[in-house]
């Protein structure tokens, strides 16, 4: 079998980690009689030096060809400058489904034992939709005009704005997809993240589709929680948890917060599932300070190249390599400075040990 899958090395750290990845599942694919061709394309920083723009046609038309990418991360400019490049990717993708599994490692120090979650994250709507009015710009004027007229709310001169559009469609097509995720790797619970009791209509519409999506599934438990409350049970009891069902932005920064109980955005996989596309990326960005240091851990890129094996279904290769990176994290001899603050290892040396345990 042979698959041709687009590959963004991104920014900073990008090219280091998609390299260590590469490698792996090049490694698996030699021992389990497969071969991957590698569409390279570019996004981000050197995009917008070589195509004067950040998303030059030909990758997403190389994605949308091939169906499957692996993507480093991507710089996007603070504040300024051009829109993420990663809130593109979906938006034009559709990539509904933002799957980011955090699991407790042995070897890997924290607070915290068995923690086994997957946040799964609506990924085109919400304030990430990219809706914004710049301050003093006349949309805006005739928003707030049209705000006052419609709720008598004035909205404060000097102000900017964000939509935060939430819809029944994505709300409930995101429901699903969780449910079915739950049937389908055996898990118990979902439980759906959301600000209801504030924001009624656009956090409400996602509850009650997610309560509607529920009934249909009655072998897997349902509940909800706000949330705030939900980031302190967080810190305090994670191990409680299974899938975590959420809007876009609440679903980004719980998904954080979670890779930080395990140890760390250098574990953090990830995985964005559309109807048509997928693209595997770790969770971190592109750590400018770390680039070219050849220092930073390659597990978060290497466990997304390994759910990406899984999706293009092969479960064997996929499972082997989550093994090597868990039994070189659980050996602590080959791992990066994140796991083992004393370690001098570098991403070249833990991934050349993950290799060593493929072969
Ligand atoms: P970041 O994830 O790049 O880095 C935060 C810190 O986490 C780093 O300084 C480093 O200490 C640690 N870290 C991250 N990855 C690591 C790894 N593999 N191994 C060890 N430690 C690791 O977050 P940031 O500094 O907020 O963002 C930097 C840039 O990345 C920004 O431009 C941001 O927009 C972008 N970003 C891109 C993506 C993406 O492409 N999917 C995701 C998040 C952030």
């Amino acid at each position: 079998m042979e698959y041709t899958v687009t590959l963004i090395a991104g920014d900073g750290i990008g090219p280091e980690v998609t390299t260590a990845a590469v490698r792996c599942v090049d490694a698996e694919a030699e021992s389990h009689g497969f071969s991957v061709i590698w569409d390279k394309q570019p996004a981000g920083e050197g995009a917008v030096r070589a195509f004067r723009t950040p998303l030059p046609g030909r990758t997403l038309a190389s994605v949308k060809r091939n169906r499957v990418a692996l993507k480093g991360p991507v710089t996007t400019p603070v504040s300024t400058g051009y829109r993420s490049v990663n809130v593109e990717i979906r938006q034009k993708l559709d990539l509904f489904a933002n799957v980011r599994p955090v699991r407790s490692l042995a070897g890997v120090r924290s607070c915290y034992k068995g923690v086994d979650i997957v946040v799964i994250r609506e990924n085109t709507e919400d304030l990430y939709a990219g809706i914004e009015f710049g301050k003093g710009s006349r949309a805006l004027r005739m928003l707030s005009g049209f705000v006052k007229k419609e709720t008598g709310k004035a909205i404060r001169p000097g102000s900017a704005v964000a939509l935060k559009p939430i819809s029944q469609y994505a709300s409930e097509r995101v429901a699903r997809f969780a449910f079915d995720f739950a049937v389908s790797g055996k898990r118990r619970m979902v439980t759906a993240v959301h600000k209801a009791n504030i924001m009624k209509f656009t956090d409400g519409l996602f509850l009650r589709s997610a309560r509607k999506v529920a009934t249909r599934y009655p072998r897997i438990g349902f509940d909800d929680m706000i949330v705030d409350n939900m980031c302190m049970h967080l810190v305090t009891n994670p191990g409680i948890y299974d899938i975590l069902l959420c809007p876009n932005l609440y679903g980004d920064i719980i998904s954080d917060l979670c890779s930080g109980i395990v140890g760390g955005l250098g574990l953090a996989p990830s995985a964005e599932i559309g109807e048509r596309c997928a693209v595997f990326e770790p969770v971190h960005g592109s750590a400018p300070k770390h680039a070219g240091k050849d220092d930073v851990n390659p597990s978060a890129c290497i466990l997304s190249a390994a759910m990406m094996l899984r999706h293009l279904g092969e479960k064997n290769a996929a499972r082997n390599l989550e093994s090597a990176v868990t039994d070189v994290i659980k050996k602590g001899r080959h791992v990066t400075y994140d796991i083992n603050s004393k370690s001098h290892v570098g991403t070249t040396e833990m991934t050349d040990a993950i290799i060593e345990r493929i072969r």
